[in-house]
């Protein structure tokens, strides 16, 4: 199957959005390079996060005036082996609880640590999220399908050999072949350039995923900064958050 048409997001441009999964306090922290740079993001959350606290209604409120707020399931299970009970609970029953505390509509949704099955697919598309997205990276198209969308780059500081890794689990290898041709032991935000590159090249999609704490945790602020300027500073670049993407694409499935 081809990759789903971005015609309509605008063919003369390479669109630029990105994501942050879990909801962390130090998304404000990231929110202001962001914002510097004058690139979109996508906040997914999951209040009652098991692992991992995530930032009180009250900060998401605020936030969410900013950025536009996803669903991560209500307790950040991995979506794999639930029963059908349990997995409309955990995908629609998210997106309940966030829309009743920011009176607006959730429209996109992630899938914890990319785990997911035809039933969780099934499940998001059932619960009325318009797109739903997933950790496999190196890609620059749209993908083929709304409820399956790839990334481009994850904010990480990976191995070669995690990076080779990560693209065997998930059968990604579009992926592999594409960090093979540019150097699979490059800088994470090197890799990143280089697969904008190639997204302006084909008027493509440059998706950038990651968690404000791995950032902090990595200390790679910086390397992210120097990205996100680049990326800033460029003309012909439509910013469009997950859902203003998912929404503008002509889509062959869902
Ligand atoms: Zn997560």
């Amino acid at each position: 199957m081809n990759d789903a048409n971005i015609e309509n997001a605008d063919s003369r441009k390479v669109v630029v959005t990105t994501s942050w999964d879990d909801g962390h306090l130090l998304d404000f922290k990231l929110g202001e390079i962001l914002n510097k740079h004058g690139i979109k993001g996508t906040l997914y959350v999951a209040l009652g996060n098991r692992e991992r606290m995530s930032m009180n209604p009250t900060r998401l409120k605020e936030i969410s005036e900013m950025f536009e707020i996803g669903g991560h399931t209500r307790t950040h299970t991995p979506l794999s082996g639930l029963s059908p009970e349990r997995m409309k609970d955990e995908i629609a029953g998210c997106k309940k609880d966030l829309e009743d505390l920011l009176g607006k509509e959730i429209q996109m949704f992630c899938y914890p640590r990319g785990i997911y099955n035809d039933l969780a697919r099934k499940t998001v598309i059932e619960a009325g999220y318009i797109g739903g997205r997933t950790t496999r990276q190196f890609l620059t198209t749209a993908g083929t399908d709304r409820f399956l969308m790839p990334t481009s780059m994850h904010a990480f500081p990976y191995t070669a050999l995690m990076r080779c890794r990560h693209c065997m689990k998930n059968s990604n290898y579009k992926g592999l072949a594409k960090i093979l041709k540019y150097g699979i032991g490059k800088r994470w935000h090197e890799l990143g350039a280089r697969l904008f590159e190639e997204a302006v090249a084909n008027n493509g999609v440059w998706h950038l995923w990651g968690h404000s704490w791995e950032l902090e945790t990595h200390s790679i602020w910086d390397d992210l900064n120097e990205l996100l300027e680049m990326i800033g500073n460029r003309d012909n670049v439509k910013h469009m958050t997950n859902g203003e993407f998912a929404a503008s694409t002509n889509w062959a499935t869902g």
